[in-house]
């Protein structure tokens, strides 16, 4: 096999493919529980996306309070009580049985670098600028076919490949 830096083939190593929200959440999870984590993301670092979620709810609030990210979080973030839809409707989130009786309007940018800080803390490899281009499966793990930015092909090789690469 050629390539670089392959990722050893233990059996539980792990390659995850984007490190949006869902790569990094399950990146730092993956490496917490002592799992040898690859992240592989087609963008440079911190080139966030950063149109996307201004805020977040009161159970994803929960999720990161489960890993001990909630509170610095909420320090940066603005809380909604009160939400008005259409037009008229009113959401009362202070009737929520939640820590967090409120949406938290932060950028996806801020909760996204928290996450990939505890991962990397955790021990997450993170490769940027490497897009994934192909998959096999055999018996004993995958064989993942990334390249560069420049387009210089690279083989890696792990037990596990969870596509986390986002609704494309
Ligand atoms: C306009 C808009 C507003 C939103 N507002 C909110 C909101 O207010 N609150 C909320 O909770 N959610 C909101 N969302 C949804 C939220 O942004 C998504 O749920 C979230 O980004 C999904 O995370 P993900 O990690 O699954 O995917 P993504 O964030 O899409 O991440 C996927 C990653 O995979 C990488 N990737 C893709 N293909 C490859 C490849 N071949 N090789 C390597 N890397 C690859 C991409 O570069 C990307 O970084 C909004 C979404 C949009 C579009």
């Amino acid at each position: 096999m050629h390539g670089t830096g392959t990722t050893p083939t233990t059996p539980h190593s792990v390659i995850v493919v984007g490190s949006g929200p869902t790569g990094l959440l399950l990146a730092g999870d993956l490496a917490t529980a002592g799992v040898p984590v690859t992240v592989l993301e087609k963008r440079p670092h911190r080139t966030s996306n950063l149109t996307r979620a201004f805020a977040v709810h009161a159970r994803t609030l929960e999720q990161l309070d489960a890993r001990g990210l909630a509170d610095e979080l909420e320090a940066i973030g603005h809380p909604l009580e009160r939400l008005r839809l259409f037009g008229g409707l009113g959401v009362d989130l202070g009737t929520l049985r939640s820590r967090f009786r409120h949406l938290l309007v932060i950028p996806q940018y801020e909760v996204e670098k928290a996450l990939e800080r505890r991962a990397v803390e955790a021990g997450a490899d993170f490769r940027y600028e490497t897009e994934v281009t192909g998959l096999t499966q055999d018996a004993t793990g995958v064989t993942v076919e990334a390249e560069d930015r420049d387009g210089r092909p690279q083989t890696l090789r792990a037990a596990y490949a969870v596509g986390a690469d986002g609704l494309r």
